[in-house]
C-alpha cells in the first residue's frame, strides 16, 4: 500500500468523522475508530477502499493493542495520529463525583498517552509523522460546571508542547486544534438558552462545523504546515483569541 496511513479517534461521529472522511478526501488510507463493533462496520462502508474502521476504547489498553495487531495484519501502522475521541460529565465541582472526574481525566488524557506511544515507533523509523490532539476553547478560557474536561483540555496541550519537543529532530510534528462551539452531540444537550447565550459571545455569529475543525486538522498534517510544531491552532468564530 502506498498511501500513508491516518488514525483517527472517535471517528463514528460528530468532528472525529468529518475528520476522517476529509483525511479519505486529501490521499489518505484512514482507520476510524469507534467503542462498538458496529459503529467501527459504519466507519468502514463509509470510508469503503480508502479505509477501514475499528474497535477501540480509550479506557483499555488490551482493546487499543487489539486495535494495532488489526490496523498491522490490514496494512501499515499509522505515521498520522488524530487524538479527537473525547468526553464531557460535566457538573459544579461541589456536586461533581470522582467517578465522573476520573471518567473524563481517564479517557481525554491517559488515553493520550495508551493511543500515541504504541505510534511513535513507526513515525520515529519512518522519519516523517504527523500528530494532532483535539484541545478546546475552554481549555483557555475556563467554564463553570467544567472543571474536569477544562483541565483535560489544558494537559491536551500541554503533552502537544512537550512531545513536540521530544520528537520535532526526527521529523514528526505535534499540534493541537481546540474547536470553540461546534456542532455535533457534544452540543446538542444545551438548552436553547445556554445555545442562545453562546452564539451572542462568538463574533462570527454561528456556531462551527465539524467540516471547519476537519479543514484545520488536514492543514496541519499536510506539507503547508511542516515547519509548525507544538502550536494550538483555534478554531472558534472569534470566541477567544488569546
Ligand atoms: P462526540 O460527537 O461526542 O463524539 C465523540 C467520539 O469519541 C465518538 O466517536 C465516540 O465513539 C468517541 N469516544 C467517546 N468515548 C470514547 C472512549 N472511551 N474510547 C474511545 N472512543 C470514545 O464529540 P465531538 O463533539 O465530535 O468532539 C470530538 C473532540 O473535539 C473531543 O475531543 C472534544 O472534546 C473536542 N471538542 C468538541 C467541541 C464541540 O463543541 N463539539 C468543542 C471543543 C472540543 P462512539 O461513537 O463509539 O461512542
Amino acid at each position: 500500500m502506498d498511501k500513508k496511513t491516518a488514525l483517527v479517534t472517535g471517528a463514528s461521529r460528530g468532528i472525529g468523522a468529518a475528520i476522517a472522511d476529509r483525511l479519505a478526501e486529501e490521499g489518505f488510507f484512514v482507520v476510524g475508530t469507534a467503542t462498538s463493533t458496529e459503529a467501527a462496520a459504519a466507519i468502514g462502508e463509509r470510508l469503503g477502499d480508502n479505509g477501514m474502521g475499528v474497535v477501540m476504547q480509550l479506557r483499555d489498553r488490551d482493546s487499543i493493542e487489539a486495535a494495532y495487531a488489526l490496523i498491522v495484519e490490514r496494512g501499515n501502522m499509522p505515521v498520522v495520529l488524530v487524538n479527537n475521541a473525547g468526553i464531557t460529565r460535566d457538573n459544579l465541582l461541589m456536586r461533581l463525583s470522582e467517578d465522573d472526574w476520573l471518567d473524563v481525566i481517564d479517557t481525554n488524557v491517559n488515553g493520550l498517552y495508551r493511543v500515541t506511544k504504541p505510534l511513535l515507533r513507526a513515525m520515529l523509523k519512518e522519519r516523517w509523522g504527523r500528530i494532532v490532539n483535539l484541545g478546546s476553547v475552554v481549555g483557555r478560557m475556563g467554564n463553570p460546571g467544567q472543571g474536569n474536561y477544562v483541565a483535560s483540555k489544558s494537559a491536551a496541550e500541554g503533552f502537544t508542547r512537550s512531545l513536540a519537543l521530544e520528537v520535532a529532530s526526527r521529523g514528526i510534528t505535534v499540534n493541537a486544534v481546540a474547536p470553540g462551539f461546534i456542532a455535533t452531540d457534544m452540543t446538542a444537550d444545551l438548552t436553547e438558552d445556554q445555545s442562545a447565550a453562546m452564539l451572542d459571545r462568538i463574533p462570527l455569529g454561528r456556531m462551527g462545523q465539524a467540516q471547519d475543525v476537519a479543514g484545520t486538522v488536514a492543514f496541519l498534517v499536510g506539507d503547508d504546515a511542516s515547519y509548525i510544531t507544538g502550536q494550538t491552532l483555534h478554531v472558534n468564530g472569534g470566541l477567544y483569541s488569546g
